[in-house]
This record gives structure tokens, C-alpha cells and sequence, in this order.
């Protein structure tokens, strides 16, 4: 009964939202839309709630309609509207039935004339969008942290609000906090302002939902260059502004390739280890992870990578998350080239055959309908999207181009396409349009070199697909395979010369030799006795310390080997990491590891007990997923 209840909800919504094009929205913008947003919170630390209004300018293209906001957990306590946005009468609403994905609609009816829409509400203390760390769980262990993750449809559950990327919205906001805080958002923060627990926010520029995005704590500002900066708390801020000095260059060398960069100032805030992603592209402040700081500046791609959002996503952003590809794939594009423009050629190649490596593991694992770059996400958590097809696939395609075209063509046409599309949202049909027009119809011959169709609409890679590959890689394997004939001595291996790259490949060649995977087709006695393989990692460990490693992804790939070995001395730092750190790309990929055995499962239900109540809703919600947890 409560499951065909559900079905003819989530059917009366897919049909509600067909006109919408976004099929997790139940906004209808085409009807009414919401240009602006002002903002006003209360952040309520005891309570783990965000308490006050927030006010919608619309824009009627119908006079009749509601309007329409998303909403998921939020406590509406009333709502006001004024034609004038001094004089605000009381007005009616209605909350629909909550979907479990979706969230639930907030119907708002307009009288005649009015254009804003005022709508009082707190949040609930397991918004999805909203994380609320205990002071132990920061550097500092005194104050309490909060930040939002907006991406992809939590913003409606600290915001109501037409949670599409369709639809483009400037903000202000007045923000309260504990006096001896500080409050940042996506939008022009004032480094100097002065710390009273008032804060005051403004972004002109017109961003998607998703983009919005808010932290407190107690944090500290170091400047990087004439408009880059950091933040983070005092006990990391050295740290952070010595790895990301680079940022300001990074600036400069994109903009020479792309174009002006247009939002003003370009600042980092590095967060408490719970952050679920690497870093979230939240204009004018990315929010990134502290795994980042690796002390070498080896892990800085992902600058590179959120940067190149304020081009692919945050100024020409996908219209919906099926289309999600357009700011992946060519985010990862141009984190290439930003890199190779930075840090030279063979780190880009690195980076480039480390991804088409990632890439091929993910795919053996999806199913066919996962692998197409334009997704079909209908009834789906558009969370279940975040794979390496966007990300590596799409950028594939788009270096497949590159190299059919030519780089100086193509940038030229990047170039044209950033500017014609700036601050708008397209779809993955807009795109392709503009693409023929602008590149494939002047040279049909090339054209015919590039199967579009079978990029976009099918699984797999094309058998015409770019493979990179690094030079670098191929002196690592001959090290690897040196040492694995017992020729040299691991002390030999030169690993404490190579960069991140290097090593990270140096791991996954050994673990392909260690445990050749089933589809390599090599006869079942090569396998190496479960001793032998423990003997070589014990080696390893030994001459490189790698169970003690602070670089982040060295250490969740010798972490991942030592589940898949069952190398025991490793056994508890993988507890320290997995209580310790809460990014889901590497958190994830270790419990389901672990669950591989019944034993792992036990090991692996026990460490995520304690540590459940230190991840983020969104890697919570993964987890939980994955590991059958009760109440799921
Ligand atoms: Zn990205």
C-alpha cells in the first residue's frame, strides 16, 4: 500500500515536472521565477538549526500560477508577500507529501501584483545540505564548525527555494553567529570585516541553487596574491597558504587560455576532515578538503579543478544534472591544461592515464546506463550521478576533439563557447548544437573522426577514444617490475623522488601483480600465496613507511592494498583514517573493500559505528547504502 502510494506520487511528479525539464525539481519557472534572493539566518549552533527568512523576487510570466519552491525538512512558519517589498500582507501555503529523493513542494498562491515573497522557516537538525561539527571535530577542538553542501539538491533543505540549475538567482544575506566567529559565503566576503557575530553577504552575479553555499567558525584569512586568499582555522592556516600559493598563477594561466575571469576575487576555504568531497566549486570560495595538503604541493590539481568551475559550471552551467557532464567532463579538461600550463607537460600526462585508469575500474563495475554521459536520472538521487563518466569520460571526449581539431581551433571555439553561453544554463542539446555549428559543420571531414552519438548517448568508450599515457609511468613499472623479479632491493626504488602521481601508479602496478584481476586472463597459479603477498608489502612498508604516510592518497591506496592482502600491520591506521577522515571517495572504496569478506563486513560495521556521527549526511547517506545499515 505505502509502495503504491509512493509510485503514483513519484508518476504525478515525473509528469508535474516534464514541462519543468528537470526532473528534480518541482518548481515550474516557466510560470513564475525567482530572480533574487535575500537571506536573513540566525545560526543556531546548540539547536544545529538555521533559523529565519528568506525573501524571493519573482518574475510572473503568468498571473494565475503559484509559486512553487523546493523544500526537504524545513519548518515553515509562515509566509508574507508585498507587490512593493516594503509593504508585506500574510499570505497562504501548503507543504506537499514529502518524497524521499525529492523533498517536498512549497505551494505559495500570488496575488494580483505581487512580486516577492517572504517565507519564515527554520532548518531541521539532519538537513542534508548542512553539516554541524562538535568543537572536537575541528583543528582548533574549542568552537564548534558548521558548513552547506548545496550540490547536487541539498540547498532546499537549508533554503526554500526552485532547487534547479535552471534557474539563475543573485543573492544578499545577513548572517548571525556567536560573536567570536566568522561567517563566509559564495559571494563578496570581506576579509577585514570586523568579528561581532554579524555578517552581511552580496553576489551580484546571477548562480544556480547549488551554488550557494555558507561556513562558520572560527577561521582565519591569509592573502595568496592581489585577489586570491585562504581561509581555515588558526591551526591550519600556515599550512594551507604555503601548499596553495601557486593559486594566484593558476588565476592567471587559466585566464590566458579562457578568458577573463569574472567574478572578482578567487579565496579557498580548507575545511575540518569531515568535508564529504574533495572540494566544492562555490563561486568566489571554493570549500576544499584539508586531505589536499599534502605538504608538496602534489595534491593542488584540485585547485586547478575547482578554478576551472568559475569557467565550466559556475559561469556556463548545466541545466539539469543529466547533463551534469558539461561541468565535469570539461572542468577535467581544463584541469589538464591549467596543470600542463602550471606544472608542465608530464604531470598533465600523469594525471591524464591515472584518470582513463580510474575511468576503466568504475566502468567494470556500472551498469551500462551509468556509463552514458547524458544520464537518464529520472526517479534517481542525482547524487547517484557523481561517477568518473562525467568527470574522465567527458573529458575524454573533449581531448578527442581537441586532438581532431587541433588545440589552437578548439581553444578558440572553448573560448567563444564560455563567452556565448556566459552565465546561463544549457542543456547537453544546446551544447551539441553549438558545437556543429561553431566546429563540426566548417570541416566535415574531421567531423566525420569524432562519433558524437556514441560519445553521448552510449556506454563504453568508443574504439576511437583518446588513451594517455605517461612516459613517467612506464620508468615506474620497469622500477615495479625489477623489484618484483627480486633484481633490486626496494630501497632502490626511488620513491621518495616521485611525485603522487608517480607513487599512486607505482601502488596499483603492484597490486595488479600481487592480484592480477580476474579479467587479465592469466592462469589461475599465478596467483601469490597470501604469505608471499604480506612478505612483498612488509617490504615495502619497511623501505617507505607507507602505513604512516600524511599524504592522503598514497595512504588510501596502501590502505585499500592492505585490505585486499590482509596486511595486518596496517590494520590500525585504516581505523585512524576511516575515524578520522570523512571524504567519500576515499572513505567509501575502504568499507566496501572490507565488506568483501564476512569478517571485513564485521571489521567494517564496527569502525563505521563510531564513526557515523562524524560524516557528513552525504557520505552517510552512501555508506549506509552500501553496508546495509539497519534503518535503511
Ligand atoms: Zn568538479
Amino acid at each position: 500500500m505505502k509502495r503504491l502510494v509512493y509510485c503514483l506520487f513519484v508518476m504525478i511528479a515525473f509528469a508535474m515536472n516534464l514541462a519543468a525539464q528537470d526532473v528534480h525539481s518541482y518548481a515550474k519557472p516557466s510560470a513564475v521565477r525567482v530572480k533574487h534572493v535575500d537571506l536573513d539566518w540566525d545560526v543556531l549552533f546548540d539547536q544545529k538549526i538555521l533559523k529565519g527568512t528568506a525573501t524571493l523576487t519573482v518574475e510572473r510570466s503568468s498571473q494565475t500560477e503559484p509559486l512553487i519552491v523546493d523544500t526537504r525538512d524545513l519548518k515553515i512558519e509562515r509566509v508574507e508577500t508585498s507587490t512593493n517589498g516594503v509593504e508585506y500582507a500574510p499570505g497562504t501555503f501548503t507543504v506537499g507529501t514529502s518524497d524521499k529523493i525529492l523533498g517536498a513542494p512549497l505551494t505559495i498562491p500570488l496575488p494580483a501584483g505581487a512580486t516577492r515573497v517572504r517565507i519564515h522557516y527554520s532548518t531541521s537538525p539532519g538537513a542534508s545540505g548542512l553539516q554541524w561539527l562538535a568543537p572536537a571535530q575541528t583543528a582548533g577542538k574549542k568552537d564548534p564548525f558548521m558548513f552547506t553542501q548545496s550540490q547536487a539538491i541539498h540547498a532546499r533543505s537549508w533554503i526554500p527555494l526552485q532547487d534547479t540549475p535552471a534557474v539563475r538567482v543573485t543573492y544578499n544575506a545577513r548572517v548571525r553567529t556567536p560573536r567570536n566567529l566568522l561567517a563566509v559565503m559564495s559571494a563578496e566576503n570581506d576579509a577585514r570585516t570586523p568579528r561581532d557575530g554579524d555578517y552581511s553577504f552580496r553576489m551580484r552575479q546571477p548562480i544556480p541553487s547549488y551554488l550557494i553555499a555558507l561556513a562558520v567558525g572560527d577561521l582565519r584569512f591569509r592573502s595568496l596574491g592581489p585577489r586570491t586568499g585562504v581561509y581555515a582555522e588558526p591551526q591550519v592556516i600556515d599550512r594551507a597558504a604555503r601548499e596553495l600559493n601557486d593559486t594566484e598563477k593558476m588565476v592567471v594561466a587559466t585566464e590566458r587560455l579562457y578568458g577573463l575571469y569574472r567574478w572578482g576575487r578567487y579565496d579557498i576555504l580548507v575545511l575540518p576532515p569531515s568535508f564529504p568531497f574533495g572540494g566544492m566549486e562555490n563561486p568566489r570560495l571554493t570549500f576544499a578538503t584539508p586531505t589536499i595538503l599534502a605538504g608538496d604541493k602534489s595534491l593542488v590539481s584540485l585547485v586547478a579543478h575547482e578554478l576551472a568551475h568559475s569557467w565550466s559550471g559556475n559561469l556556463v552551467t548545466n541545466a539539469t544534472w543529466r547533463d551534469f557532464w558539461l561541468n565535469e567532463g570539461f572542468t577535467v579538461y581544463l584541469e589538464g591544461r591549467i596543470q600542463e600550463a602550471v606544472y608542465g607537460r608530464a604531470r598533465a600526462q600523469m594525471e591524464a592515464a591515472l584518470g582513463l585508469r580510474e575511468l576503466q575500474d568504475e566502468m567494470a563495475t556500472l551498469e551500462d546506463r551509468d556509463e552514458i554521459l547524458h544520464v537518464d536520472l529520472a526517479g534517481r538521487d542525482p547524487d547517484e550521478g557523481f561517477t568518473n563518466v562525467p568527470y574522465q569520460k567527458g573529458a575524454l571526449f573533449l581531448v578527442h576533439v581537441e586532438q581532431t581539431f587541433g588545440r589552437p581551433r578548439f581553444d578558440r571555439f572553448l573560448r567563444s563557447y564560455f563567452n556565448h553561453f556566459a552565465f546561463q544554463s544549457i542543456t547537453t542539446e544546446q551544447f551539441l548544437t553549438y558545437l556543429k555549428q561553431n566546429l563540426l559543420d566548417k570541416d566535415p571531414a574531421l567531423a566525420a573522426r569524432v562519433p558524437i552519438d556514441e560519445w553521448i548517448s552510449k556506454p563504453g568508450l568508443p574504439a576511437s577514444a583518446p588513451k594517455p599515457t605517461s612516459p613517467a609511468f612506464a620508468r615506474v613499472e620497469e622500477q615495479a617490475q625489477r623489484w618484483l623479479r627480486n633484481e633490486i632491493p626496494p630501497t632502490q626504488i626511488p620513491l621518495a623522488r616521485w611525485t603522487t602521481q608517480e607513487r599512486l601508479h607505482f601502488l596499483k602496478f603492484v597490486q595488479s601483480a600481487l592480484e592480477p584481476p580476474p579479467s587479465s586472463g592469466g592462469p589461475a597459479g599465478t596467483q601469490l600465496s597470501h604469505t608471499e603477498r604480506v612478505r612483498l608489502m612488509g617490504e615495502l612498508d619497511r623501505a617507505f613507511n607507507l602505513t604512516r604516510s600524511g599524504n592522503s592518497e598514497v595512504v588510501f591506496q596502501w590502505l585499500m592494498m592492505s585490505i585486499q592482502n590482509k596486511y595486518e600491520p596496517a590494520s590500525a591506521r585504516l581505523e585512524e583514517f576511516l575515524l578520522s577522515v570523512g571524504r567519500r571517495k576515499f572513505i567509501r572504496p575502504l568499507y566496501q573493500e572490507l565488506a568483501k569478506t564476512p569478517e571485513g563486513r564485521e571489521r567494517a560495521l564496527a569502525i563505521y559505528r563510531r564513526a557515523r556521527p562524524t560524516y557528513h549526511p552525504i557520505a552517510v547517506t552512501s555508506i549506509d547504502q552500501d553496508l546495509n545499515w539497519p534503518g535503511q
